[in-house]
């Protein structure tokens, strides 16, 4: 696939257990996600989600197989490019939050443009702009304790794409809510999405969630389905 961001070709990952037992998580996994392409993962717990998040995410490394970003082989790079494209090009959300809760919303999403070089009035104007897009342009002076649950996730979903990655990785992100409130977080957490252009994968056991995009995939015993 020509314009493919992230292309997983024949992926394995096991785990030692106790003794010299082995669990095997991944078992020879084939995917490949374009821009625009927002796919939905589901897996019942345990099934290795996270484990595959984290692969994709280049935070963990698989035993076999080929992981390429953009057509570059990621199990050959080096370090620092690994790092580099983790940190341009990838953006991630979690369950929970993980603000700073000693800054206000606008820096939490500033912060990661200025790490990244931006200057910073560019960095508030971005910032500012995406909190106007998930409604939240007059929370933008407050601290994360001043939100509530489903505000402080859409501060991080404005967060992981301050920097414009080309690859949003959701691990439930709304899984922290009540069913109402995941509800609107989650259209929030699309809209972005979509105006972005880029593409995304999200982990939900939702099965109502999942229905919500295009392309959904199964994790199951190791394998991946299409559903
Ligand atoms: P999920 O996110 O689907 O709940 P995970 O990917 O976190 O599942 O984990 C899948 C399985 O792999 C679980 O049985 C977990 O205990 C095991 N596992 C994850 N990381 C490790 C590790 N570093 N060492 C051993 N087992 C692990």
């Amino acid at each position: 696939m020509s314009n493919s961001i992230l292309t997983l070709k024949d992926i394995s990952k096991t785990f030692q257990t106790n003794g010299s037992g082995k669990l095997t998580i991944l078992n020879s996994i084939d995917f490949s996600i374009a821009a625009g392409d927002l796919v939905g993962l589901t897996a019942p717990s345990g099934a290795g989600k996270s484990t595959l998040l984290h692969i994709c995410g280049l935070l963990d490394t698989c035993d076999s197989g080929t992981i390429k970003f953009l057509g570059q082989d990621m199990q050959k790079a080096s370090d620092f490019t690994r790092t580099l494209v983790r940190r341009c090009e990838i953006g991630f959300v979690y369950q929970f939050h993980h603000l700073l809760p000693e800054f206000s919303a606008l820096e939490n999403v500033v912060l990661p443009q200025l790490i990244d070089g931006k200057n910073p009035k560019q960095a508030s104007k971005r910032a500012t702009e995406l909190l106007r897009l998930v409604n939240l342009e007059n929370r933008a002076d407050h601290r994360p304790s001043q939100l509530s649950g489903g505000e402080q996730q859409r501060v991080a979903f404005c967060r992981a794409l301050a920097n414009e990655p080309k690859l949003l990785l959701a691990d439930e992100p709304t899984g922290n809510l009540d069913e109402k409130t995941s509800d609107t977080v989650f259209e929030a957490l699309l809209y972005l999405i979509e105006l972005s252009g880029m593409a995304a994968l999200i982990a939900t056991h939702n099965e109502n969630l999942a229905k919500k995009m295009q392309r959904r995939v199964k994790l199951r015993s190791g394998k991946l389905f299409s559903d």
